[in-house]
């Protein structure tokens, strides 16, 4: 297959900087795994010590890996009560999605619930946690390669805009096929919410009860960040057709980056604050806690008003919630918000999603830099997604866009940024 879109400029620092990712983002998480658990817990000195093959390697862990990656194939597999249309493909065509994400949370929960009850040893799961992110690893390697053969077979049509350079490593980080699917289903849809996200709220949980086990109670900053967090990916989950809309579903291919990021990054990464808990207990008053709790109201209020107004729009212009809206028309035959969330800020839901952020790390004191990484990193991911969608809407909106920027000059904090 002809590498259809060579002219779609490189992202990422181009094939060089996909290399260096390939190999920065996995120890990236291993150093900051090890970290969590040491005594000193400092975010920018190195790892306490170097795992060896012994401490990554594990065939359980594997096999724990496969068989959670097999539940939610099979949750996700279950007729689903409705089927949502994603956005129109190149070829005018539309594909089908169940929407019974939501469905996977709860029936894990209801499996993992009546697991404990039968003695499952959930709280040895945290012990776990370095062969685990090991497998995922070398599982989301061997995956991404397979998508990348996959995509040989693959119609122009079918290939992402980016991810297509004919450089073999830039294209297996970016991911060449835009949607890769076997029958109906989609590969990239299953990993983008449910065995990262809900992998994530069950470490947690994990964390949790060995929290419990260890001092005889949860702490109120492991409440917190476990409440804050299960609500975030109870809201993706509840939410789940808004998913399709986003820039991973309408316009990344399925490599690397998106499969690591959802199979491993997610749990192993964003689980830091609770992991951090455990070995590092941190004091928090009622009022400091209640003061955390309306931070991350607030942003959970910005970010899912934000996401749900857009998609809204993007579904129905003339559903009554949006239809009062002030839009800019574009020659594609789309509009624009120019008013309400989308008025306020061009990335509104960033910034709600940056409010939550602070909010699952304050819980964890201020003697650490370690658990400020999930907001630091997500600074700079947000900002650096950010500049690629306004290129990407540059590119399709042309003028419209530059007067959407003229009327809404902010990007993502109003009157800063
Ligand atoms: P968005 O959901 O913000 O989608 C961007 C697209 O929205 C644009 O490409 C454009 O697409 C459309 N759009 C932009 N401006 C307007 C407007 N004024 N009116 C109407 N449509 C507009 O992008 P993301 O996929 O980056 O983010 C989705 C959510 O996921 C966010 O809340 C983000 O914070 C979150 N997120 C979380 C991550 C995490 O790790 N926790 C990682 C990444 C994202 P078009 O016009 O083609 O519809």
């Amino acid at each position: 297959m002809a590498p259809q879109s060579s002219r779609a400029p490189l992202e990422f620092g181009g094939p060089l900087g996909a290399a260096a990712l390939l190999l920065l983002l996995p120890a990236t998480m291993i150093h900051l795994l090890l970290v969590a658990r040491s005594g000193p817990a400092r975010l920018l000195g190195p790892p306490p010590y170097l795992p060896g093959l012994e401490a990554l390697w594990s065939p359980r862990a594997l096999l724990l890996l496969l068989g959670w990656l097999g539940l939610q194939a099979a949750l996700y597999l279950l007729p689903a009560r409705q089927v949502a249309e994603g956005q129109e493909l190149k070829d005018k065509s539309r594909l089908r999605y169940p929407i019974n994400g939501f469905r996977a949370l709860v029936l894990t929960a209801l499996l993992v619930g009546l697991g404990v009850a039968a003695g499952l040893p959930l709280r040895a799961l945290p012990d776990m946690l370095l062969p685990l992110a090991f497998a995922a690893t070398l599982t989301a390697f061997v995956f991404s390669l397979l998508l990348y053969l996959k995509a040989r077979a693959a119609p122009a049509s079918a290939l992402a805009p980016g991810g297509n350079s004919g450089n073999p490593i830039y294209d297996f980080f970016l991911g060449r096929e835009l949607n890769p699917r076997i029958y109906s289903f989609d590969f990239k849809y299953f990993c983008e919410l449910r065995p990262g996200l809900i992998g994530w709220v069950l470490i947690n949980l994990a964390l949790l009860l060995q929290e419990a086990e260890l001092r005889g109670s949860p702490s109120l900053a492991m409440w917190l960040v476990n409440g804050f967090q299960l609500l975030y990916v109870a809201d993706a989950l509840w939410n789940e057709e808004a998913v399709l809309t986003t820039m991973d579903i309408t316009h990344d291919g399925f490599g690397f980056m998106l499969a690591f990021g959802d199979l491993v990054w997610v749990p192993f990464t964003y689980s830091l604050q609770a992991q951090f808990l455990l070995h590092h207990p941190q004091p928090l008053g009622l009022p400091m806690a209640s003061a955390i709790c309306l931070l991350n109201a607030v942003g959970y209020y910005i970010f899912r008003g934000a996401n749900s107004q857009k998609n809204t729009f993007r579904k129905n212009p003339s559903d009554p919630r949006v239809a009062d809206l002030e839009t800019i028309p574009t020659a594609t035959g789309r509009r624009l918000l120019v008013s309400g969330w989308w008025g306020m800020v061009r990335h509104p839901n960033y910034l709600g999603d940056l409010l939550m952020a602070l909010a699952w790390s304050l819980p964890c004191g201020l003697s650490h830099l370690l658990p400020y990484f999930y907001i630091i990193y997500f600074t700079a991911l947000l900002v650096h997604r950010e500049a690629r969608d306004e290129r990407q809407c540059l590119q399709k909106y042309g003028r419209a866009w530059l007067e959407y920027c003229r009327r809404v000059p902010h990007r993502i904090v109003p009157y800063v940024y």
